[in-house]
């Protein structure tokens, strides 16, 4: 029976754990903290979320913690807003729930998990190793970015929003107990300037303000970076090393597609790791569903930083810029 060791037990760490033993394989996992907690996350689970909760056996869990569907899109741009329906239902779902009930998974299904641990990829054992211990460490040292978060309390609807300026963006989607998560991104500089009131960085953009009037925060803001993406496949580590999640790539998260892309890579890498296939193999199958959703997001993210853009941006279909910005599941 193969052995896999894991790192991390966020949706990558714990997919993996799930198809680790659902291919008959010893796991055994480590996460650096004692207990499931907040993360700085949109919590919006893109469409194609649920087939790989389906393959994991948690999707009746999902559902029944009473995640949101979240149907339609509307992007707040410049000059108005771009409305559109999703191709298929996204869902809310808040971290804190997502993780635990992947981790109890992993555990019902026979992974050994310790709490508390951190893992050292010098120091590990011979064997089959998956790394998902998140973002890798942004280099950046000019103007970087950071993510904040928090959780609202009041009116709700079945849309994901995102409100795009200069200084960066924020999204707004409901989750589950009829709670709405705010969670953005915005450069150093930005925050300096605010002192870091995250609810003074909200209450800057006339169309967010109006849409958060009606809320009440009900948590205090959490942050997290600084940020810094990483295209698929880009690691070097030696060995049999299967990097997942965020640990792998890190895209751009106005897509929000990391948590599917984390789900995915997870449940692959767990896989690769089971059946003995190289991490090379491993990492050009995930470059062949990642890559051009990667490079699409990294472009959009750009242009978006440039007013002149968002005129052009109205004029794009919105199915067209959600398919371009996800893997294909069809080739999963
Ligand atoms: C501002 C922001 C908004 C986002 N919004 C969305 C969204 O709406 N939808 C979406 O799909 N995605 C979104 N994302 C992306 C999403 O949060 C990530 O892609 C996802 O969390 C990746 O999962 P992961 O398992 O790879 O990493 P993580 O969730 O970061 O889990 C990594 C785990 O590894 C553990 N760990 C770290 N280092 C070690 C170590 N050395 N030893 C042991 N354990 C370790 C950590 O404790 C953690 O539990 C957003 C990200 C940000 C920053």
């Amino acid at each position: 029976m193969r052995e896999i060791f894991i790192a991390g037990a966020g949706p990558a760490g714990t997919a993996a754990a799930i198809s680790g033993r659902l291919e008959g394989s010893l796991v055994r996992s480590v996460d650096r903290t004692r207990t499931a907690r907040h993360k700085v996350c949109g919590e919006f689970l893109s469409p194609g979320t649920r087939e790989i909760l389906e393959q994991l056996s948690v999707w009746d869990q999902v559902a029944a913690l009473g995640a949101r569907p979240i149907r339609r899109c509307a992007l707040n741009l410049a000059n108005g807003t771009k409305r559109w329906t999703l191709p298929e239902c996204g869902w809310g779902l808040s971290r804190l729930e997502l993780d635990r009930l992947l981790l109890n998974q992993a555990v019902t299904l026979g992974a050994a998990v310790e709490r508390g641990t951190v893992f050292d990829l010098a120091g590990q054992a011979s064997g089959a190793v998956v790394v998902a211990c998140g973002r890798k460490p942004s280099r950046a040292e000019d103007d970087r970015l950071f993510g904040f978060k928090a959780h609202f309390e009041g009116p709700g609807d079945d849309a994901v929003e995102l409100f795009f300026d200069a200084r960066g963006y924020v999204g707004v989607s409901g989750i589950e107990g009829g709670v709405t998560n705010v969670c953005g991104i915005a450069r150093e500089s930005t925050l300096r300037q605010l002192g870091f009131d995250f609810d003074e960085i909200v209450r800057r953009s006339a169309p967010l303000a109006e849409r958060l009037r009606p809320l009440e925060r009900r948590m205090r803001w959490l942050v997290a970076g600084p940020l810094a993406f990483s295209p698929p496949g880009s690691g070097t580590r030696s060995g049999a090393v299967y990097e997942a999640g965020d640990s792998l790539s890190f895209v751009d998260p106005f897509t929000g597609s990391g948590i599917m892309n984390a789900l995915l890579t997870g449940r692959l890498a767990g896989q690769a790791a089971a059946r003995g296939t190289s991490p090379e193999q491993y990492r050009r199958k995930c470059r062949s569903l990642l890559g051009v959703p990667f490079l699409i997001s990294s472009m959009l993210r750009r242009l978006a930083a440039h007013a002149e853009w968002h005129h052009g941006a109205r004029y794009l279909p919105g199915r067209l810029l959600f398919e371009w910005t996800r893997a294909n599941m069809g080739r999963a």
